[in-house]
């Protein structure tokens, strides 16, 4: 958002989805919105109705978001899209529904259409992910992964990969019909047939597929109902020997509140990790990416901006993209002071999040304590311990002076914070439990 303003990021978020849909699809659905709004993290578009909005929202919202977290830099914007009630009457002709067009089947999201395996680098980071996905859109029927469950850090492919399934299937399967969902729909289509007391509508979308391509599965944390009708189409569909791929920010056993049945479940097949990659692979992503951009940056762009982002591929492509419509709106190159100025933003606004009271308030949320607590002079171990976390993870993600850390914590003194941080590495060794936990907050705070 420090490069555009919100009216701007609309119209680049528009163009970026113009790229990935059919063209009647855009101009139907997408062409006459406008931005209206915005109301801290959240942009109100809107549209010409309420059917245009919602249709919108839960065909293109998710990936619509995407591009604009992608633009921003930043992964905290939400999109709401609003519109006056349709008139009713003869007089509103929408668009219908496209009931194939991008998909094999009705009620598939839509895909992006660079999300193929041409465009995905491979590398140490996500080789066994990617082979999982390769093998089971190459040998459809014989479900030797069955499920197929890819997890990963924000930002790293996920996404990508089970679309780019998708995309094999459609243009050189043997006519094999799958379903793209994202979780989040999938939880919206249950709770609107609760509303309406009929399940059918939750059940089609599981039906007469060969493929389930279901993204973000960590969205059934908590939404037991769903989770239980879910189980069952799960079942089913495995039984009848269709392939299902499953996509999660963490591993099965990392996911809470699920029924254990289900864990054991998304373990039955193969469970592939996605890593942040290392420096070799960024660079060839960055390389990808400007050859599709049809831009021209010098090697030593490319090197400054593959050794400063680190964590995220999705911050990579957000700069590149940036960076070509900040040189396509001045109709300057693309150089490295212009380099350097994004990055400092992007890297900005990572550590504008990282600040002693944002960490605490993690800590103190993961442990089920009150940030005062954490700050105060109890030592009972239950209180201690997360204090001692606290401050060894600020230590770790800022660049706080253990003097000003122990003052921030009710004018501990220094000694007390090393302390805090050597005995934390050593209980970190001996307690897996507490070293999983420090790893959601840490992976809470990070990405982005
Ligand atoms: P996730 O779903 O894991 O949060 P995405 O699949 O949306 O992440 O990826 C974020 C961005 O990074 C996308 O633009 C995607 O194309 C790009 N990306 C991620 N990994 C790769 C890769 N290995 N090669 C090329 N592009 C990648
Ligand atoms: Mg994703």
């Amino acid at each position: 958002m420090d490069t555009f303003d919100p009216s701007e990021l609309w119209s680049l978020c528009l163009q970026e989805a113009e790229k990935n849909l059919e063209r009647t699809e855009f101009e139907s659905w997408l062409r006459n919105s406008s931005y209206e709004d915005i109301n801290g993290t959240r942009m109100v578009i809107r549209f010409r109705n309420s059917f245009v909005a919602g249709h919108v929202k839960s065909r293109f919202g998710t990936m619509l978001e995407e591009i604009i977290c992608e633009l921003s830099g930043r992964n905290d914007l939400a999109l709401q899209f609003v519109g006056d009630p349709a008139k009713p009457g003869p007089s509103t002709s929408e668009p219908a529904a496209p009931s194939t067009g991008n998909s094999s089947s009705p009620d598939s999201m839509y895909l992006r259409s660079n999300y193929t395996f041409d465009h995905f680098v491979v590398g140490p980071n996500n080789q066994l992910a990617h082979a999982g996905a390769l093998a089971v859109s190459s040998d459809a029927g014989t479900t030797t992964y069955n499920p197929l469950f890819i997890y990963g850090g924000v930002g790293l492919g996920k996404t990508h990969l089970i679309q780019a399934i998708a995309h094999k299937l459609r243009s050189e399967g043997d006519g094999s019909s799958f379903r793209y969902l994202s979780t989040e729909y999938v939880v919206g289509t249950f709770i609107k047939c609760v509303l309406q007391k009929d399940y059918s509508k939750f059940r089609k979308l599981f039906q007469g597929i060969d493929y389930l391509l279901m993204d973000d599965i960590q969205f059934l944390e908590g939404k037991v109902e769903t989770q239980e009708a879910f189980f069952h189409r799960f079942n089913e569909l495995h039984q009848q020997g269709k392939q299902i791929v499953l996509t999660s920010d963490r591993p099965p056993h990392e996911l809470k509140d699920l029924p254990e049945r289900l864990i054991s479940r998304f373990q039955w097949g193969l469970v592939a990790d996605i890593k942040p990659p290392e420096y070799e692979t960024r660079l060839a992503i960055l390389m990808l990416l400007v050859r599709d951009e049809e831009l021209d940056v010098s090697q030593e762009v490319l090197d400054f901006i593959a050794s400063s982002i680190r964590k995220n591929v999705r911050q990579l492509s957000g700069v590149i993209h940036r960076l070509a419509a900040i040189s396509r709106l001045t109709g300057c190159s693309i150089d490295m002071n212009m380099a350097q100025k994004e990055i400092k933003s992007t890297l900005g606004t990572i550590s504008r999040r990282l600040t002693p009271g944002s960490i605490t308030s993690a800590v103190a949320e993961v442990f089920e304590i009150s940030p005062a607590q954490l700050k105060g002079k109890q030592r009972k171990r239950s209180i201690l311990v997360p204090r001692q976390v606290a401050i060894s993870l600020i230590r770790e993600l800022t660049s706080m002076s253990l003097k000003d850390i122990g003052s921030f914590f009710s004018g501990r003194d220094h000694s007390t914070v090393l302390n805090s941080i050597e005995r934390i590495q050593e209980l970190r060794e001996t307690d897996p439990e507490l070293d999983r936990r420090i790893e959601e907050i840490k992976r809470k705070l990070v990405s982005i």
